[in-house]
Order: structure tokens, then sequence, then C-alpha cells
């Protein structure tokens, strides 16, 4: 069975999901089975509730003040085993929670799920991956025509009603994409961090 939760660099993370609505073409997937103390993050079959509650019943959370959502795969696929465990997590544990996530949710599930993030995530990292639209599809791939507008549409909504949004690029662009995603990223209101890629 693969990992539920592993950890990488001193921070703890939930696998939850192998399922996701893109295809990037820098996806670590691609390249690696697993990350960080994981033996493997593909998963025969995607855990259940249960299951992801055990893993964290197993796992000592002293010393991490935050767990993250983030696998091979796009957590908000499994949108309700991530909210019922992350409620968990928080309830049992004091941990803040935070979803790395493409931002593609409301178009996966063609309606507003950020309501139901509202009091359970703490803090969301959306992969921007590019400055505009073009680069954004060649880069990602994504199943829906109008991925780009839609997740910042999302990212727009999870400034107003969560604690703490950010975009992430990874520092492969070049050096004229990092600058338009920072202008972009500050024409929204909305902090960037430029990620080395692995
Ligand atoms: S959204 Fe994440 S998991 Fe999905 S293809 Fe892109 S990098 Fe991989």
């Amino acid at each position: 069975m693969a990992d539920i939760l592993y950890t990488y660099k001193n921070n703890v993370y939930v696998n939850l999901t192998n399922k996701c609505d893109c295809r990037c073409t820098f996806c670590i997937r691609s390249h690696q089975d697993s990350v960080g103390d994981s033996d493997t993050l593909w998963h025969k079959k995607d855990p259940t509730l249960e299951e992801v509650i055990a893993a964290m019943d197993d796992f000592d959370f002293e010393g991490y003040d935050e767990l993250i959502y983030c696998g091979y795969g796009e957590p908000t696929c499994a949108l309700d085993i991530l909210t019922k465990s992350a409620r968990y997590a928080k309830e049992k544990y004091g941990i803040r929670v935070r979803i790395n996530t493409n931002g593609l949710a409301n178009l996966y599930y063609g309606r507003d799920i950020i309501p139901e993030l509202e009091g359970v995530v703490d803090s969301v990292s959306i992969s921007l991956n590019a400055p505009d639209r073009e680069e954004y599809m060649r880069v990602t791939r994504p199943q829906f025509e109008d991925a780009f507008d839609g997740m910042l549409d999302f990212a727009a909504e999870c400034r107003e009603k969560l604690p703490e949004v950010k975009f992430t690029v990874v520092d492969v662009l070049p050096e004229e994409d990092i600058e338009a995603s920072q202008k972009l990223a500050d024409t929204m209101g909305i902090g960037l961090r430029v990620r080395h890629y692995a």
C-alpha cells in the first residue's frame, strides 16, 4: 500500500489521491515514484477516510505545526475525504492545515467548493504555473478549456474567504515569466512563492 502520510524536509504531507485533472509537463510523478521518506506515492486504490484517519492516528505530530495536503495527485479530487480528515486533524491534533492545489476544483465539480474549505483549511497554495493563458495551457495541460480563468477566479475567492492564499511558480520558468507572474499576483493582492524545482 502506498504511503498516505509522508514527511519531507520537516513537513508532514497527506497523499490523498492519484487522481488529477491536469497533466503538467513538470509533474514529479513522471520522474520518480516517491518523495521524502515515502516508499511509493502511487496508490493501488485511493485511501478511504477511515484509512486516512488511521494513518493520522499512527503518526506522531510532535514537532510538526502544519499538515499539508499534497501528494501524487490533486487533493481536491478527493474533496470529501480532504475536508473530513482535515477537520479531524485540526480538532484532534490542533494542527494547521494547508492544501497545495491546482485551483481547478470549482471547474472539476461544476460548483463553488470554497465554502466547504472554510473553517477547515488555514492556507491554500495555488499553482499559478504561468503568467498567461497560453503558457498555462501549454505547461499544465488541464482538462478544462477555461482552466486559467477558472484558477484565477478560485484564487480570488480564496483570498476573500480563507485566512491565507498564495500562488506558486517553479523556478524553471524564464525570468521574464517569473516577473510577469509576480505582477499578476500583485494585481490580485496575492503573494507569490517561487518554488525550487527539485
Ligand atoms: S496538478 Fe500536480 S499532480 Fe496534477 S499533473 Fe500537475 S503537478 Fe502533477
